[in-house]
């Protein structure tokens, strides 16, 4: 493994935002290609923000989506969170004594002074600068005011305090950030910011700092949300004394109409494009090309290729556009590629839960108690040229595994054909199927052949055979073709339900 050491530090807010996703991706494409490690931290130091059960579902979604880190906070399949890698605790929310121990180091190098400044005097100082149309920023009281003496006195009062750094007044902080070039921020903007919360909890600027430095990260790749913090964070490092990461700021995600991604124009939570029967490569695929692609037009790749083309430098400035059509055409080619052996424990678990077949030691029953275990890659291979979402398995795949549906003999008849001659054809069909040899039913084409063999040699009209031969076999209005069915069921099933439409027609 090379020295290249990346992370995704997810705050656990309830779900994987699709934007966490793709900065989880690109993390994880960086760190393969340059042979490094990938390390998972939690941020979990804003404890307002805590959502019982957001760890789990963050990193099931992560694990879902097929992205893999190498150290950190790891989930297994039941459900165990653990903690891997010699740099841990990987919660931040386990590492306070670390960040109160760093910022004493900047209070003691004068980096850092402590403000008493209670919320309403803040509040104060905020609004004035408002109504002067300045912008909002502490007005530093407490760096410019406060003797030693005076902070000792207050400390030994118990009063209650934040620590905050000691931002340089003049000049700027540059950094060379490896997606945007050059970037440098003018001081005199930056806010002495809160490193050490009242309640004792670090900020997120000072937490993050600290950790990518004693984690050892050598490239912070994250959203563009976050460049505005960037300056903060260098002068963080700057006041430690510690080398700079190389930063990465990934483009934004928009809505088509080139607003920021938001909830109300598309699903942003990673569950919910599982919900809808998205399959993970297609979401990985997708969304490893929000913002960077390693050959220009080409769309679909497999995770090696993207691994190989991934490059910090070409990833792209401008805002990427999260077009679901693409998405959804990405889907539909996976899904009807995917092999069928794959394919059946994704779609089995659904038609089990929904009570269209139970499961029993690995074979399928239908509600008639056989067992239609042989049916099943048959029906799901059908269904495989038309599906286009997982979730399409859901319906109406009923009437392959359940005979019970209701036949309208009036429907059975072709538009220009009657009972007698329905029954009569559906008869010829029956004797022909009990007649034909085994191999007959390896294909729909060689199913096809035969019938239409029959039809011709006959002298009768496709509609007066085939409609009724599919309608008895599935009482459908819309379904595959007679050949697909009749495949699909085998020929002891196809026969009993086509008699079921001759008797019907006796009647
Ligand atoms: N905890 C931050 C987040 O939720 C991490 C940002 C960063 O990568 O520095 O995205």
């Amino acid at each position: 493994m090379s020295d290249i050491r990346v992370r995704f530090a997810p705050s656990p807010t309830g779900y994987l935002h699709i934007g966490g996703l793709r900065t989880a991706l690109y993390n994880e494409l960086f760190a393969r290609k340059q042979g490094g490690a990938m390390i998972l931290r939690i941020e979990d130091t804003d404890q307002s923000r805590y959502v019982d059960g957001a760890v789990q579902n963050l990193l099931q979604s992560l694990q879902w989506a097929g992205v893999e880190h190498d150290e950190g906070v790891m989930i297994d399949d039941q459900g165990q969170i653990s903690q891997i890698g010699d740099y841990g605790p990987y919660f931040q929310s386990e590492r306070l004594n670390i960040y109160r121990e760093h910022v004493n180091q900047l209070l003691e190098s004068g980096h850092a002074y402590r403000c008493f400044c209670p919320a309403e005097r803040l509040a104060k100082v905020r609004s004035q600068q408002q109504a002067d149309g300045r912008p909002v920023m502490y007005d530093r009281h407490c760096r410019e005011h406060l003797s030693p003496e005076q902070v000792d006195q207050l400390l030994q009062e118990g009063r209650p305090h934040v620590v905050r750094l000691k931002v340089p007044l003049t000049g700027r902080t540059d950094f060379t950030d490896a997606v945007r070039g050059l970037v440098s921020f003018p001081n005199d903007t930056i806010d002495d910011q809160v490193l050490l919360k009242s309640d004792g909890f670090p900020t997120y600027h000072l937490a993050n700092v600290v950790d990518d430095h004693l984690m050892k990260i050598t490239h912070v790749i994250r959203g563009e949300e976050w460049l505005p913090s960037t300056p903060k964070h260098v002068m963080l490092y700057q006041a430690f004394g510690w080398e700079l990461p190389v930063f990465a700021h990934l483009p934004l995600l928009l809505n088509p109409d080139r607003s920021k991604l938001s909830k109300r124009q598309n699903s942003v939570a990673v569950e919910d494009y599982r919900q809808k029967g998205f399959l993970p490569e297609a979401l990985y695929n997708f969304v490893a090309l929000l913002g960077h692609n390693p050959s220009g037009d080409k769309e679909l790749y497999v995770k090696g290729e993207l691994v190989d083309g991934f490059e910090l430098e070409k990833v792209n400035k401008g805002g990427a556009v999260f077009n679901t059509e693409k998405l959804d055409w990405m889907n539909t080619v996976y899904l009807r590629a995917l092999p069928i052996d794959k394919l059946q424990p994704l779609v089995m678990p659904e038609l089990v839960d929904q009570g269209v077949l139970t499961e029993k030691d690995g074979r399928y029953l239908a509600a008639s108690g056989e067992d239609v275990t042989e049916r099943v890659p048959r029906v799901l291979s059908l269904e495989q040229s038309r599906a286009e979402r997982l979730a399409d398995y859901r319906e109406g795949l009923e009437y392959f595994f359940d005979s019970s549906y209701e036949i309208k003999r009036a429907k059975l008849p072709w538009t220009t054909s009657d009972e007698p001659t329905t029954k009569q054809r559906l008869e010829a069909v029956v004797q022909l199927l009990e007649k034909a040899e085994a191999a007959v039913f390896a294909t729909p084409d060689s199913l096809e052949e035969l019938i239409r063999g029959m039809i011709e040699t006959e002298g009768w009209s496709n509609g007066e055979v085939l409609w009724p031969t599919r309608f008895a076999l599935t009482g459908q209005k819309a379904s595959p073709s007679p050949f697909e069915v009749l495949w699909a069921l085998g020929p002891a099933e196809s026969i009993s339900r086509l008699k079921r439409a001759v008797n019907l027609l006796e009647s």
